[in-house]
């Protein structure tokens, strides 16, 4: 058996916890330089915002709706989502997270009444958190997410499903014709991993229910579709084919990246963006007990901006040997600005990627002498510094972020709040669960 625990409306909730004047009104969360609508609460979604919907559309909203658009707070989202996940991790022995609001959980070998256990894990995060969460259950991983989708519909737009699927929904105890009513009331677009263009062509086939999907012949499905429809289908209908072991538990890829501001044109402002995100990617990195064998940096100016003198970098630098190593990553980064920097170009955005990311505990091997000799000489993993990684993150989470960085990602020539490239956010709550400065205040 499996469950989904998923937060409704992550973002929008996160700010609410802290601020519960926004409650019961149409909220959003805007994206990094406050351009598009990336949340939204269910009161928004019923005035007619769209996903992803640029902010400046639906600005008069604010007026006349009494819309509250505010900018996104990742620190805080992710500090709660780190709580959620912990609390949820209590109720089975296996977890597997699987986006910022999401994780699976298995129950195998555990008995008793899975919809009770689920309730009480809603409980608890709801008290611990402020979250609210929606929990499905089900045999299969795709069938708990699709429980776990009927649980939040059931809550949010009462009449289409019956109110007692509300919150908490185990498909795994429902009888054939109770599930049969549900999986007819239920769009085949919704189900997980049907994207638009097999949901076009599953209607076209006359396909437009969960019902009518695990009715369907299986072997004229085979033909008109992938492998992944056909265990999309043995999974709908009660064959696990899909284990927490596919889902990889850390991230093969970590990407940092931001459009700035306002266009960067010096050096100077470049090099502290890049030294800034390459900080970060090794943070999470350490994090997750990885190391990564490469760094990939680019910076680019904007596609948008036709008139503007064009131009894109995008570099990897091999690493001597698999590092968590702030100081190496950054040192990385500064060589690819150095080398690439075109001086008057408008830069419009700039990121850094981990590559070749594995656990830290795997035996790594000798230093890859296939790298070119330059390379080699200049990021040659510096002497294993694990020791004090390990002091700045604890120092780091302790007293603020920036309490201890790399003194690149601060031009020696500005304070650190007038950095250029720095993304607008003019409507960004404070980080209450991880900025001493930003702490709420309760007076009694
Ligand atoms: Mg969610």
């Amino acid at each position: 058996m499996f469950a989904l625990v998923d937060a409704n409306n992550m973002y929008v909730s996160c700010e609410r916890v802290f601020q519960p004047r926004l409650v019961g009104k149409p909220v959003v969360v805007l994206s990094s330089n406050d351009g598009a609508c990336i949340a939204r609460s269910n009161e928004a979604k019923a005035l007619g915002v769209q996903m992803a919907q640029p902010w400046f559309q639906v600005r008069h909203l604010e007026r006349t709706a009494g819309l509250v658009a505010v900018s996104a707070n990742f620190e805080l989202y992710n500090d709660l989502s780190s709580r959620m996940m912990e609390i949820a991790a209590r109720y089975a022995p296996e977890q597997l997270i699987y986006s910022i609001d999401e994780s699976f959980l298995s129950f195998a070998g555990v008995g008793g009444n899975l919809a009770a256990i689920g309730r009480e894990l809603r409980a608890a995060v709801l008290r611990e958190t402020g979250l609210p969460t929606s929990v499905g259950f089900g045999c299969t991983m795709t069938l708990a997410k699709l429980a776990n989708h009927i649980a939040k519909t059931a809550d949010r737009k009462p009449g289409i499903y019956p109110a007692r699927y509300a919150q908490v929904c185990n498909l795994a105890d429902v009888s054939g014709e109770q599930r049969d009513a549900l999986f007819a009331a239920t769009p085949v677009g919704d189900i997980w991993g049907v994207g638009r263009k097999i949901n076009a062509r599953l209607t076209e086939a006359g396909i437009t229910t969960v019902l009518d999907l695990v009715r369907a012949d299986a072997a004229a499905l085979r033909q008109n579709f992938t492998v992944v429809m056909e265990k999309t289908l043995r999974e709908l209908r009660g064959t696990a084919c899909l284990s927490m072991d596919d889902a990889p538990s850390t991230k093969k890829q970590i990407l940092v990246s931001r459009s700035f501001g306002k266009a960067v044109t010096d050096r100077a402002g470049i090099i502290e963006a890049v030294s800034e995100f390459a900080s970060r990617a090794a943070e999470k990195l350490r994090q997750q007990g990885s190391v990564a064998g490469n760094i990939t940096v680019f910076f680019l100016t904007s596609p948008f901006r036709r008139g503007d003198r064009q131009h894109a970098v995008q570099v990897t630098v091999p690493l001597g040997r698999p590092t968590a190593d702030t100081a190496t990553f950054v040192q990385a980064a500064i060589h690819v600005v150095h080398a690439h920097f075109r001086a008057d170009t408008p830069y419009a955005k700039a990121g850094v990627m981990m590559g070749d990311i594995c656990g830290k505990d795997l035996p790594q091997g000798e230093l890859d002498f296939s790298a070119p000799l330059s390379t080699r000489s200049e990021f040659k993993a510096a002497p294993d510094r694990a020791g004090l990684m390990q002091t700045i993150d604890v120092l780091n989470r302790r007293f603020g972020r920036d309490a201890v960085h790399i003194g690149s990602t601060t031009a020696a020539s500005r304070p650190r709040s007038l950095r250029s490239w720095a993304t607008r956010q003019d409507r960004r709550s404070p980080r209450y669960t991880t900025r001493w400065a930003e702490m709420p205040v309760v007076r009694a």
